[in-house]
């Protein structure tokens, strides 16, 4: 296919390409219209899709997975563009991680992610500089996939990684190995999660809150802290509570709980096992006919999960009775897969996501030491 221009959502595209045509249809008709397109493309494009996307969407992915298999594949692919049926952070990952001449879209520019939200670069900036040299001569910054590029870039500057829930624990090991301390962001209690899990106390790890003076840290806590946990959660996975599990375990003895690490400390010490979705899945595979589980993780995946495994007589419902959906991931509907794909069809680019290259350089080098990381 021809090199074809990258416009704006907001530019015009020709009439027929609009969005607002689209989003005016039911999610049914744009079935025929995604695979038709997908067709013509080619091995052109690659689809990548998240396992917390809708059924309606995830269904066309070529490939489906957390956001670590996914940016292992994005790293990989040699597709001229990769479409990310995902959250922004994901895509900014896939273009960092794209070869010069791939395009990676997002087919809806908000599809965010609250949790990536909550650590904006000035923050950050601020907290290292707050810290001074004696603070930080020994600190490893690690920050979780689930943030911005520039947030990933500046802890490739400072001598440190990103990780995905799948390999949080050696990414702290790579880091141990180097420094005494380790600044994590955003996600808390990932980080919390992670630390307890390598033996490391509570009474060792401090909550820099970015919002208060100092991170309302005194500096003897923080002198004597070895894990600095940056204050930010997942709005999704923070809703499981370990009332929960007390529910299950009444109420289903013989169930297993399994979590996502991004659920709260309290929950995960009730669980029965924590992993990331791609771990969770696995030991679903695993267990054996007759198996039940409640998980606390995204809704989408458990609901695929029960559906599933069903006809293998394992019983998954999800931890809590109302099912945690995440809103953002949500936004990434048929409608818009299907206008980003005829676009790109018709010869247009939209909603690339295109991260600056000082960004990118830093960025990147985070990455690929996460990529050593297993
Ligand atoms: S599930 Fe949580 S961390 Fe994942 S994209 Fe949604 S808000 Fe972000």
């Amino acid at each position: 296919m021809e090199e074809v221009a990258a416009v704006s959502a907001t530019d015009a595209v020709q009439d027929s390409c609009s969005l607002d045509n689209y989003l005016s249809q039911p999610d049914h008709t744009m079935d025929d219209r995604i695979a038709a397109a997908r067709a013509t493309l080619g091995t052109d494009v690659v689809l990548l899709g998240h396992h917390y996307q809708r059924d309606e969407v995830i269904r066309f992915a070529d490939y489906t997975g957390d956001s670590y298999k996914l940016s292992k594949i994005a790293s990989q692919t040699d597709a001229k563009y990769m479409l990310f049926c995902g959250v922004h952070f994901m895509a900014e990952t896939a273009d960092v991680l794209a070869k010069p001449w791939q395009q990676v879209i997002l087919p809806d520019l908000n599809a965010g992610c609250s949790m990536a939200d909550m650590a904006e670069i000035g923050q950050v900036e601020d907290c290292w500089e707050s810290l001074g040299p004696d603070g930080k001569s020994e600190l490893i910054p690690l920050t979780y996939m689930n943030s911005a590029a520039a947030i990933k870039a500046f802890c490739g500057e400072r001598g440190g990684l990103v990780c995905t829930s799948s390999n949080a624990r050696g990414a702290f090991e790579w880091a141990f190995a180097r420094g005494e301390k380790i600044l994590f962001l955003p996600d808390q209690h990932l980080g919390r999660n992670t630390a307890f899990a390598m033996g490391i106390p509570l009474s060792e790890m401090v909550v820099w809150d970015p919002y208060q003076i100092n991170g309302g840290v005194s500096p003897d806590r923080l002198k004597a802290a070895k894990i600095i946990l940056w204050k930010g959660h997942c709005s999704v996975h923070q809703r499981f509570l370990p009332e929960h599990v007390d529910r299950i375990r009444s109420n289903y003895p013989q169930m297993q709980v399994i979590v996502h690490p991004e659920c709260r400390w309290e929950v995960c010490q009730k669980a029965d096992a924590i992993g990331s979705t791609e771990r969770i899945i696995e030991v679903i595979e695993k267990a054996p006919e007759g198996a039940s589980f409640a998980v606390g993780t995204e809704i989408h995946l458990v609901n695929r999960l029960a559906k599933r495994f069903a006809p293998l007589g394992k019983k998954i419902i999800t931890l809590d009775d109302s099912g945690c959906l995440c809103t953002t991931m949500y936004r990434i509907s048929p409608q818009h897969l299907a206008w980003a794909l005829e676009n790109l069809v018709q010869g247009n680019v939209v909603n690339r996501i295109k991260v600056d290259d000082d960004v990118k350089h830093w960025a990147k080098v985070a990455l690929d030491r996460m990529l050593e990381v297993r």
